[in-house]
Formats: C-alpha cells, structure tokens, sequence
C-alpha cells in the first residue's frame, strides 16, 4: 500500500479535535477524494500527511516507513515524495512560471549553485518540459501574476511534479476557480494520473467535482471518517456525510 493512515488523531490548543482515530490508505494510482463539511479536519489532514502538522497520535506510513519514526535526513527523502498542490497556489507571484517550476529543485541543490539560483540545463529542460506537460509552454517567461488562476494552479503543478512526488495533495485546488477552469484543473490531474500514474488525494467541499473525477471518496465529518467507498455511491449514502452532527443541533 503506497500510504497508510493508522488511527491518526490531532487536538489544537483550543481544545478542538481536528481528527479522531482516522485510519484509511491510499493504493498507487488511486484518484481518492476527501470530502466533507468546512471545519471537517480535510486541511488538518493534509497538513499531517506533509508534514506541516504534527498529529498527536497515530501514524503515517509511506510505502510502508513510518514518516514519524524516521530519522530526519529519511524523514525529509520521504517527505520530499509527497507534493502539495494549493487552493491559494502559494507561488511567488513576481517571478516567471519558469522560476517557480525550477525554485522546487533548491532543497536538492547544495551551496552556490543554490545560492546564486544556478539550476543548470538539464533541470532548466526538465522544468520547461513539464511546462509544456500542464499546457504553459508559452508562458515560461511570464511574471507569474499575469497569470490567470487557472494557469497559476497549472504552474503549481509543474512545480510539484518537478520534486517526482509518489503522491499529490490538493487542498481544495479549484476552490478560488471559476467552474470551467475548475473542471479542465482536475482534468488535469485526471490525465496526470490515468496517463502517469500518479496517486492523488484531494479535499474537496465539492461533492460534485469529487464524485465526477475519483475512483473513491472519504467522507470526514467532524474529525471522523464516515464514509470510505466508491465515488459513484447511490447519493443518499452519501448524505451522512454532510448530515448535523447531534452536538451540534439546536
Ligand atoms: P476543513 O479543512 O475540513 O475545513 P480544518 O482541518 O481546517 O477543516 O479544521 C478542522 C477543525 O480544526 C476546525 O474546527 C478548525 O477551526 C480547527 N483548526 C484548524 N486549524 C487550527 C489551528 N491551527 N488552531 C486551532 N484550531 C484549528
């Protein structure tokens, strides 16, 4: 199993349970979508598979290695397969597509080639490559704030595929789009996956789009799964997923 989630919890500080005892995996190749209500935990989840957040207990397993158990110089081989893909992009918008694919390769580059942002030909090659993979070939050059949304979250495709992720994160990745750049978005990434292979796991508030482009859906409802199955599921089965939790009615 590429990625195992084993009874992963998260308090915050302010005494709210993120996640509670979830437990799932990931097989490669898989398209699985994450769904539920605002306030689920879908982005705390994610946070925790990047590691960006630390959970409290539980474990991550990627291709069978705890993430927590490894040391740190493993730890980061490890975590450097896992790409993450932003409703928001996080790109540096006053510089060229190009630049952002290419910043992606400094953590593997040592010294003053890094320093002075020398990435050579073959990675300059590979950048552009993948560019012209997500459609932007003739936007390379472009500052990336000319950029419309759309193109934005391709450059921040290429820009995780440029660190050769076993899987793709996206956290509500078409969330600032307008529906048909939504769509072609998650065609995208469809083809990226039916075409290459890669594993992707999206959060999504939209039970449309997720049902539309994944094999299988995980329903998180304050911190719990509640549903893990087929994405084309009779809709009513689906409807607990998004059903008020008791504590929370009036
Ligand atoms: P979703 O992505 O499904 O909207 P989140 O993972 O963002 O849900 O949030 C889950 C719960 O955890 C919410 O109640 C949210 O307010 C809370 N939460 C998220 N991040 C923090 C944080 N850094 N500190 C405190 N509470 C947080």
């Amino acid at each position: 199993m590429l990625l195992q989630v084993e009874g992963v919890s998260k308090q915050f500080h302010n005494s709210v349970h993120a996640l509670r005892d979830v437990s799932f995996s990931v097989e490669k190749g898989a398209f699985v979508s994450v769904i539920g209500p605002s306030g689920a935990g879908k982005s705390t989840l994610i946070r925790i598979l990047n590691g960006s957040e630390r959970c409290d207990s539980g474990s991550v397993l990627l291709g069978g290695v705890p993430l927590e158990r490894a040391r740190s110089g493993r730890r980061r081989a490890l975590q450097k397969q896992i790409g993450t893909i932003y409703q928001d992009f996080a790109l540096v918008e006053n510089v060229s597509a190009l630049q952002n694919v290419l910043h992606a390769a400094l953590p593997d580059m040592r010294g003053l080639p890094a320093a002075l942002g020398l990435f050579g030909k073959a990675r300059r090659a590979e950048a552009l490559a993948l560019l012209e993979r997500v459609e932007l070939w003739d936007k390379a050059e472009e500052p990336v704030r000319d950029l419309s949304g759309g193109q934005k979250q391709r450059v921040s495709i290429a820009r995780a595929l440029m660190r050769h992720p076993v899987i793709l994160l996206a956290d509500e990745p078409v969330a600032s789009l307008d529906p048909v750049t939504g769509r072609q978005i998650l065609e995208l990434l469809k083809d990226l996956q039916r075409q290459e292979g890669l594993t992707v796991l999206m959060n999504s508030h939209n039970l449309e789009l997720s049902r539309a482009y994944s094999d299988r859906l995980l329903g998180l409802r304050e911190g719990r799964i509640v549903y893990d199955g087929p994405a084309d599921a009779d809709p009513a089965q689906l409807e607990k997923i998004y059903a008020r939790g008791q504590e929370e009615t009036p």
